[in-house]
């Protein structure tokens, strides 16, 4: 991939709008490389319409690939739908109301609702590609 921003391409676009009705999903630009302001190193981190990846993460090849694709639109979603401000409040809110309650920084990630919302996209998605074999040639950029 490119480092350079990109549209996701227009099988991916097709593939994940029904699961996320009322997001344009050709808005979303992706590149790679997760800024540097952001911790804990994950794989994919989304910031309005745009989605950050880890070198190597981005692959619209793998149903794997797919899939942490559909977590990232997750929060794009979520992005839409609260406005940005509103959700990073509310997003940071969460994680240290469960550090507060002495959960420890993995399990107070994961717990903060927008994730537990973006994982159920995300395993959506896994199960029904799983399920829909065999897949193959159905994504560009190969
Ligand atoms: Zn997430």
């Amino acid at each position: 991939m490119k480092r350079d921003v990109e549209c996701l391409p227009e099988e991916v676009v097709a593939l994940l709008t029904p699961f996320f009705p009322g997001l344009d999903l050709s808005r979303i630009r992706v590149c790679e490389g997760i800024p540097r302001y952001v911790v804990g190193d994950p794989v994919g981190y989304a910031d309005r319409y745009r989605i950050y990846f880890a070198p190597g993460a981005y692959r619209v090849d793998t149903i794997e690939g797919l899939s942490l694709i559909a977590h990232e639109v997750a929060h794009c979603l979520q992005y839409q739908r609260h406005g940005a401000w509103r959700f990073r409040a509310r997003y940071l809110a969460a994680y240290f109301k469960n550090r507060l309650r002495g959960m420890n920084h993995l399990r107070a990630y994961r717990s903060i609702p927008f994730e537990v919302e973006a994982r159920v996209a995300e395993e959506n998605h896994f199960i029904l590609r799983r399920r829909r074999r065999p897949y193959s040639n159905c994504c560009p950029n190969r």
